[in-house]
């Protein structure tokens, strides 16, 4: 996965874009710049909609350059800027998003879903250091993202907590994608959500609030519903596959309800190696960032004596089929994982909408699979078509749900 190294120990400051500047990990990234101002300046950050949320960060950061990608007021941001003296310039719409990433030497993935893909993709194809958290992005397009980065050259680093955890376990000095014959298995670690141990035949009853209440982590919306239907470690199952180049029979998922191990590797001698840590994305984030140095985060640090008892257990497939959905759409291959990632996303919305009851996610998305057949995943285009009709079918499965429903 590395290709080259990242300088370090320079006199300038390194320039960073933050791609969903306004999200969970864009923030949490901005809090450990911040940090270390020496060592990095806010180059650029984006965000979707959130256009008073942005200056807010624009008015602190001091960025050069700023993204609202989606429809918004754009002339009232402008004077808003003005007004506060703020020299940032401002750019709107996603064509914009490229200007975001140019003149940056670090690109912070952050957009949440398959809007990331895109402007992700253009990161790598610049030859940037890449963090990568949208894992969308390797879910739809993994053979083609690895590809274009390695032919540009881009430094990829994960920043998804559990392939952090795994990067890190990984024989120190190698990269990635060299010979892994001395790994047996990659075993990521997930916490089974907020509703773990409830009940089956509660589960049909539970709002998205309750869905939204992660055990262990703050994220936003959309990933804290994926890992309530352990999604989420479907889609970390597909990105472990691409990032790290292993067959998906040496990837396996065991539940850790204290998310305090954030994964392991396994290597053939029988020695186990974990990454752990209090779960806090900075954490990661600080990681990929200070790497292949180290820099403090802000995260607290690990009392193991207080957390007392770690706890493990294997995944039941009849409580989260999504799993079992993204390691059959791993296997079909092709633009399969785009199509799951795209069923996802409509019936994650249509839920937190209340349109449909969150035992209908999975449901949703199996509809999907079986009446889209999936094709050739080679150019973007393939996959954004795949993308596109697999959700005009998932829409169509919402609004038979909610007839049904009625
Ligand atoms: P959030 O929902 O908190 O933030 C998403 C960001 O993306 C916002 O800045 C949002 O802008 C922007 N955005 C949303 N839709 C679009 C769009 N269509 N076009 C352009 N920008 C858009 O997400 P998270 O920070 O939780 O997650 C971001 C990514 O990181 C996801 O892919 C997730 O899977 C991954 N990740 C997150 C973790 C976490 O702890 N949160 C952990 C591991 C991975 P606006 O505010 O205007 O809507
Ligand atoms: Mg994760």
């Amino acid at each position: 996965m590395m290709h080259g190294h990242p300088r370090t120990g320079a006199a300038t400051k390194r320039k960073l874009a933050i791609l969903g500047a306004t999200g969970s990990v864009g923030r949490n990234t901005l809090d450990v710049a911040a940090r270390h101002p020496d060592a990095y300046a806010i180059h650029s950050l984006t965000a979707n909609t959130s256009a008073d949320e942005l200056i807010e960060l624009c008015l602190v950061h001091q960025p050069v350059v700023a993204v609202l990608s989606g429809s918004v007021d754009e002339g009232a941001a402008r004077r808003r800027l003005k007004e506060e003296g703020c020299l940032t310039e401002l750019l709107c719409g996603s064509a914009a998003l490229s200007s975001a990433v140019e003149g940056a030497d670090v690109v912070m993935a952050a957009i949440v879903g398959a809007a990331g893909l895109a402007p992700t993709l253009s990161a790598a194809r610049a030859g940037k250091q890449v963090l990568l958290a949208n894992k969308e992005a390797l879910v739809m397009a993994g053979p083609l993202f690895m590809g274009e980065a390695r032919k540009a050259g881009a430094v990829l680093l994960p920043i998804d907590s559990e392939h952090n955890a795994v990067f890190q376990c990984l024989p120190a000095g190698r990269s990635a994608r060299a010979d892994l014959s001395e790994v047996r298995r990659i075993l990521l670690t997930a916490s089974g959500g907020p509703f773990r141990t409830m009940r089956l035949e509660a589960l049909e009853k539970v709002t998205p609030d309750e869905a939204c209440a992660h055990p262990n982590w703050v994220m936003g919306r959309k990933i804290s519903v994926d890992s309530a239907t352990m999604m989420n470690k479907g889609l970390e199952v597909i990105e472990a596959r691409w990032l790290f180049d292993v067959e998906p029979s040496r990837i396996e998922v065991v539940i850790h309800p204290e998310s305090i191990i954030h994964s392991l590797v396994e290597y053939i001698d029988g020695s186990v190696i974990a990454q752990l840590g209090n779960p806090d994305m900075r954490v990661p984030i600080a990681h990929a960032l200070a790497y292949p140095r180290r820099m403090a985060s802000g995260a607290s640090f690990l009392d193991l004596a207080k957390v007392a008892q770690l706890n493990f257990a294997a995944p039941d497939l009849a409580r989260f089929p999504c799993l079992g959905l993204a390691y059959a759409a791993l296997a079909a291959g092709g633009t399969a994982p785009a199509i799951l990632n795209a069923a996802n996303e409509v019936a994650v919305e249509a839920f937190l909408r209340k349109r449909i009851g969150f035992t209908e996610i999975g449901p949703v998305i199996e509809h999907v699979m079986g009446r889209i057949a999936a094709g050739e995943a080679t150019t973007l285009e393939e996959i954004l078509e795949a993308d596109h009709v697999a959700r005009a079918c998932a829409m169509d499965r919402v609004e038979h749900c909610e007839e049904r429903a009625a």
